[in-house]
């Protein structure tokens, strides 16, 4: 294959934000080249590059901390009904959202707050009625959980981002399935390199989740994390016992805060309950630590902390078997993601923080329109310069 016919709009990453942003502009009637590996057959074995959604949950819920979020999860959880019948493929279970804390000793109760203050459906139990309402819990004792009812639950990233890039192709996008190898930006437009060719775009929106800041050469102010997660497959009793278990945030101290998901059928046609929540945030400061963190699958240790964490939550929870798999997320400074401009014709968007799978549709659809040059300036990137002049770039 050989890419040499023009393009007027690439998006680097076929991840959530990528393929999000492939379909929103493609929609609007531009030109789209969306550009981005499949997800790798082999870990262990796997040379390229990496992303944080080879899974099958990821938690939805409306409530955040941040209004800023709660409104990029508003946006994107109404959509989702749209991107599943656009792209022909479900992604979304409405099975509800579970933030649980012990009273006194964390600060659950300002979830019931902000969501009574933002409209945000929500039901209150504690004790013996929190037993009552959810009888997989193992100890409800001195406990208060809120419960979001509805567009809460969780999203199958996959599934996402299969569906969004079936709507994108649906609507003119070309799909090349790739990694870019470099960017070069001169006076009339970007050249992005891959294995079989050139693609040649008048504008370009990098949103390659944590390869984004080697793939550019440059830091934007954000850390790349390693993160655990262990995954516990039940038998069909097990499945049954546990039909109506939401998706949990717990909230504690570090380490002890995990997140679960409910039984989820995965691909092997068999069903696992997933939990997630590091006790230690380990940095993966260059490509070959991403590259070499993800070859390892993930940290054992932390898997049994999680397991520990699981069995002391879920009464009697029988487990056939455990996997242990690694993830990468994104921090920077500001609690916000960066999209906009970084050129004349680079955009970049990302900055994930471990949440952004659930409202990606949204951000995707802000990288887009940042694109494009309509920019919200809070989400700006820290370039560190005035202008910082044109993209050269060769991906390490
Ligand atoms: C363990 C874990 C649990 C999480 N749980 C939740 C949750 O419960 N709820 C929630 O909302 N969010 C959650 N998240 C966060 C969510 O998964 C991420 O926010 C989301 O995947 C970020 O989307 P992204 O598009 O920025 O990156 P990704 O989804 O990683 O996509 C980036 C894409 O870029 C591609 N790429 C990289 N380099 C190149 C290149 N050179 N050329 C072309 N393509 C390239 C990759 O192949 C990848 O497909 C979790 C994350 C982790 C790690």
């Amino acid at each position: 294959m050989n890419i040499s016919s023009p393009i007027k709009l690439a998006v680097i990453g076929r991840g959530l934000i990528g393929s999000a942003a492939a379909r929103h502009l493609s929609k609007m009637g531009h030109e789209v080249a969306l550009i981005g590996p499949d997800e790798p057959a082999d870990f262990s074995q796997h040379s390229g590059v990496f992303g944080s959604h080879y899974d099958e949950g990821r938690i939805t819920r409306v409530y955040d901390p941040q209004p800023f979020w709660r409104q990029m999860n508003r946006a994107a959880i109404s959509r989702y009904s749209e991107i599943a019948a656009e792209g022909g493929v479900e992604f979304y279970r409405e099975a509800g959202a579970l933030h649980i804390g012990d009273r006194e000793t964390t600060d659950v109760a300002s979830v019931g707050q902000a969501c009574a203050d933002e409209g945000i459906a929500c039901e209150a139990y504690q004790d013996g009625a929190l037993a009552q309402r959810f009888p997989f819990l193992k100890s409800t004792v001195g406990m208060l959980g809120y419960f979001e009812p509805r567009n809460a639950g969780y999203i199958s990233p996959r599934r996402l981002v299969r569906a969004q890039t079936i709507a994108a192709e649906r609507t003119g996008a070309r799909v090349i399935n790739e990694p870019a190898l470099g960017i070069s930006e001169n006076g009339s437009g970007v050249t992005i390199r891959t294995r079989s060719g050139s693609v040649e775009a008048e504008r370009v929106l990098v949103a390659a989740g944590g390869h984004t800041q080697s793939l550019l050469g440059r830091s934007l102010g954000f850390t790349v994390y390693a993160r655990t997660v262990a995954l516990f497959r039940l038998g069909a009793a097990e499945v049954q016992r546990l039909a109506g278990m939401p998706s949990m945030r717990c909230l504690g101290p570090k380490g002890d805060n995990p997140y679960i998901l409910p039984p989820i059928p995965y691909p092997d046609g068999q069903s696992w309950l997933k939990l997630g929540g590091d006790p230690v945030d380990r940095r993966l400061d260059s490509e070959a630590d991403i590259k070499n963190w993800f070859r390892s699958g993930g940290s054992v240790d932390v898997a049994d902390r999680l397991q520990g964490q699981i069995l002391d939550r879920i009464r009697d929870l029988k487990f056939e078997e455990r996997r242990v798999m690694p993830c990468m997320t994104t921090f920077g400074d500001t609690g916000l993601p960066s999209i906009g401009p970084l050129s004349k014709r680079v955009t970049v968007a990302f900055g994930c923080y471990g949440k952004s799978a659930k409202c990606s549709d949204e951000l995707g659809r802000l990288g887009g329109m940042a694109l494009l040059g309509e920019v919200r300036a809070e989400l700006a990137p820290l370039t560190g310069a005035q202008d910082p002049g044109a993209i050269s770039a060769i991906a390490p």
